[in-house]
């Protein structure tokens, strides 16, 4: 379905949990946040209801998320649930990949297709202190279960804060000369919690890749620059893989923007970078039948905004990125 802007909503991003078993710098704070209590959470079933809902409405992608989508009990449930619905043409997951080891077989044999896994340096002292409680060996060893498992082709997700993981940049894209891989750098957004880090220690896609050509030379187009979802994609002369960028701050994509997110207490975010919501899980929990959460999906895709307003110095406040969905 068209939103009011002519935009195709299509892409359903999916909160499985609030939870994760690290501390990014830039996502969670160490203490004080709360968590939602696991009532409140959307169950396998209701997240089964949901997504025939959303295909209803013209969803056809669905990315599970969170905070640590790993971390959920049930979450190979979920999956085999999700892959069964007619309609769901792909159906993948945004991880740190802590839990790959055990769970990166029981995924795909459940019918996961890909992940993208969330690396921020390939250095053994700078990880953790990006990462904060992480460590490069379990890092790698997801990003191994993983391809191991079939699970490709292997996207990895990083985020370059500058004064924590500069010299990550050039480590990651020297990856692709070798690896068949995917990485993309994606620009330092603020939200509620660590607004301040999430501000002062942006760096903008454009000096990510100045310090990548810098040490690796030129990097070409692909596809004549055309968006892979939301990342501008290169390719270093005789790399095997090839360099993202996604740059939601510096080169806003919100013209083609065709995606929703859903909080993990089951909130509809029209917009990542808004704070408003509309309430999915009270109507799924008062009776309400299919139609009805169709009707509640195309309320939500005419109420999506044009676009967010960071440039202006708004960003959302009420929840940070691990609560929302990244
Ligand atoms: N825990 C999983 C992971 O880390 O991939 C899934 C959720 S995490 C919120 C998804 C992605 O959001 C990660 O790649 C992470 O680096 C990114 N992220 C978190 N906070 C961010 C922020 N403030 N700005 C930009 N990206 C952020
Ligand atoms: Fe956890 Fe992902 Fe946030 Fe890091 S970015 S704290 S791994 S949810």
């Amino acid at each position: 379905m068209k939103d009011r802007f002519g935009r195709e909503i299509n892409y359903l991003r999916i909160s499985l949990t609030d939870r994760c078993n690290l501390r990014c710098v830039y996502c969670m704070p160490m203490n004080g946040l709360t968590f939602v209590p696991n009532k409140e959470m959307l169950t396998a079933d209701e997240l089964e209801k949901v997504v025939r809902a959303a295909v209803d409405a013209g969803f056809h992608k669905v990315r599970l998320t969170g905070g640590e989508p790993t971390l959920r009990q049930d979450i190979v449930e979920i999956v085999r649930r999700l892959v069964r619905i007619d309609g769901v043409d792909q159906l993948v997951m945004t991880t740190n990949g802590y839990r790959l080891p055990y769970l990166a077989q029981d995924l795909a044999d459940a019918g996961l297709k890909r992940v993208n896994i969330h690396v921020d340096s390939l250095n053994r002292e700078t990880l953790p202190k990006l990462m904060r409680l992480g460590t490069y060996d379990k890092a790698w060893a997801g990003i191994e279960a993983a391809e191991k498992a079939g699970l490709t082709p292997i996207k990895l997700n990083a985020v370059i804060t500058r004064g924590y993981n500069d010299n990550a940049a050039v480590e990651l894209a020297r990856l692709t000369l070798k690896k068949p891989w995917q990485i993309r750098f994606i620009e330092l957004m603020p939200f509620a919690g660590p607004t301040e880090i999430q501000l002062e220690h942006y760096v903008s896609s454009k000096e990510v890749r100045a310090w990548i050509e810098e040490k690796l030379g030129p990097l070409f187009k692909v596809d004549e620059g055309k968006l892979d979802g939301e990342a501008r994609i290169y390719r270093l002369a005789g790399a095997e893989g090839a360099i993202g960028f996604i740059s939601p701050v510096s080169n806003p994509y919100c013209d083609d923007c065709n995606r929703m997110r859903l909080t993990a207490d089951g909130r509809i975010r029209m917009c990542l970078l808004f704070d408003k919501e509309i309430n999915f899980r009270d109507t799924l929990r008062n009776g309400s039948g299919h139609q009805d959460l169709v009707n509640l999906f195309e309320q939500a895709i005419w109420a999506k905004p044009v676009g967010h307003e960071l440039k202006n110095g708004a960003h959302p406040e009420a929840r940070t990125m691990s609560q929302i969905g990244g």
